[in-house]
């Protein structure tokens, strides 16, 4: 019998078992391509035997690649649902214990569950933490007892024959760059789809799924509503939107209201702006390591503002009073014709690094926080640009409007490229930094002291602070 109830008391705690997932693929919004990727593999997961006589085969692993949020575990479960087979999920994380042994056998439990139910589907969420290269650094380390989790997983993914795939292993990380290249050959990874950042009308379906069962004046209403916040919501991905929705719903209950209105969307999107960016809610007072930390920020990307002045956008000010995840300084609107060279691409990625390189070098790299986080993925995006849309670097002339229209060797090829410019941009980021040192600390004081400095001041003191001369980086 299928009584997967009984999993949830077997020593495999790590497993959460489902045998119906009740999740569709009506439940994912945006990037349509994805779905009708994943409904391929659904149809030959359903008809198993007449598409094994005509020799098509199920890939034995999907690799679902993109940030947190981004709907991969939807996904994961709207494949075991529409096929209508049994999901066992756990999590990369929960194989790696500091003892001996563990992580092997844990990962021999999960397929043998799933066999014991098979046609089934294995979800790996966070693969990256048990299946990230080997020989590489130890972070964090179990790197041996990792090794050996990574080995079982592709021993237990050699093991089925292909003509009896029974098992689908679902794997899903935002570190695809970190993955041991043995997982994505043939036969085991082999389908790898990356899941990214919504776009305005993917974020405006999205918050349409997440919008049945509330309630609005009309459906007019609803539809302009719904579209005015995916405006807003830039970089949001589906999570988030998702709570936009309930939180508004909540303030409308709160309210005593029947529908949910423009008001209550608008104050559920600061709130979910809010949380995102403080971690708490309803806070004037700014704590004062946020603070000290804030002017660091921001008397770095003023510094780098002055080493590599936007050719378009002159800086006007900036301030510590606004707690944002992207840096306060304000610049003048861009005005004329923009004449970009390759350069200005390059030292746009050097300068979005800022934030992050004077966290790591002031606080310690174990002791980052919310406020740097973004840097990172808006370094990335202009360097993604770059490659992807400029025709100007080693990658090639072409133009690809998406990273999701790479092929998974172009995509490899891509990342390869894009980890050598950030390489690149933190290491003379960071060298700009300590060269005029003393500039950063004389702004950051100011920041603290009066709350906001401007352009002029700015300028005088990097112009007049002695800089410490650094060891050349090269490109
Ligand atoms: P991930 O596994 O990529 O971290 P999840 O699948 O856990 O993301 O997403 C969390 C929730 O956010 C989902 O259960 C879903 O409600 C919502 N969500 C995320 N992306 C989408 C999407 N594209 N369409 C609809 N809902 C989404």
């Amino acid at each position: 019998s299928r009584a997967l109830g009984s999993l949830g008391q077997s020593r495999a705690k790590f497993i959460s078992a489902e045998e119906r997932t009740g999740v569709t693929f009506d439940d994912f919004a945006g990037q349509e391509y994805i779905k009708n990727e994943l409904q391929e593999i659904v149809r030959i997961l359903k008809n198993d035997e007449e598409f094994q006589d005509k020799g098509i085969y199920c890939p034995k692993g999907v690799l679902l690649h993109g940030p947190p949020g981004t709907g991969k575990t939807l996904l994961a479960k709207a494949i075991a649902g529409e096929a209508g087979l049994p999901f066992f999920a756990a999590n990369g994380t929960d194989f790696v214990e500091m003892f001996v042994g563990v992580a092997a056998s844990r990962v021999k439990d999960l397929f043998a569950n799933a066999r014991a139910f098979s046609p089934s589907i294995i979800f790996i969420d966070e693969i990256d933490a048990i299946g990230s290269k080997r020989g590489g650094p130890d972070i964090g380390g179990g790197g041996a007892e990792r090794e050996q989790g990574l080995l079982q997983i592709l021993t237990e993914m050699d093991g089925f024959k292909v003509s009896t795939a029974q098992v689908l292993v679902i794997g899903a990380t935002n570190r695809l760059d970190i993955l041991d290249p043995a997982l994505l050959r043939k036969g085991r990874f082999d389908k790898i789809i990356r899941v990214g950042l919504p776009s305005e009308d993917g974020r405006f379906a999205i918050l349409k799924v997440h919008a049945r069962n509330k309630f609005f004046r009309s459906e007019e209403e609803k539809e302009t509503l719904l579209k005015e916040i995916a405006e807003l919501t830039e970089d949001f991905t589906g999570a988030e939107l998702q709570n936009i929705l309930n939180e508004a719903g909540i303030l409308t209950a709160r309210k005593d209201l029947d529908y949910i209105g423009r008001d209550e969307l608008l104050e559920a999107l600061k709130r979910q702006k809010g949380t995102f960016e403080t971690g708490q809610e309803d806070s004037t007072e700014i704590p004062e390591e946020l603070k000290l930390r804030l002017a660091y920020r921001e008397a770095a990307v003023a510094v780098l503002a002055c080493f590599f002045p936007e050719p378009h956008r002159p800086f006007v000010e900036t301030d510590i009073n606004s707690i944002r995840s992207q840096p306060n300084m304000h610049y003048a609107e861009i005005s004329g014709q923009v004449f970009a060279r390759k350069s200005d691409y390059i030292n746009s990625i050097v300068r979005a690094c800022a934030p992050r390189v004077i966290e790591e070098e002031m606080f310690g790299i174990d002791n980052l926080c919310w406020i740097s986080a973004k840097a990172t993925l808006e370094a990335s995006k202009h360097a993604e640009f770059l490659i992807l849309q400029t025709g100007m670097t080693a990658f090639g002339k072409a133009y690809y409007k998406n990273y999701s229209d790479l092929v998974p060797n172009l995509a490899m090829k891509l990342e390869a490229l894009r980890d050598e410019y950030m390489r690149y941009a933190t290491e003379k980021c960071s060298s700009v930094l300590k060269e005029y040192h003393l500039a950063v600390e004389t702004i950051t004081d100011i920041l603290l002291e009066k709350g906001q400095i401007k352009a002029e001041e700015i300028w005088d003191i990097y112009k007049s602070a002695p800089h410490v001369a650094q060891p050349p980086v090269s490109p």
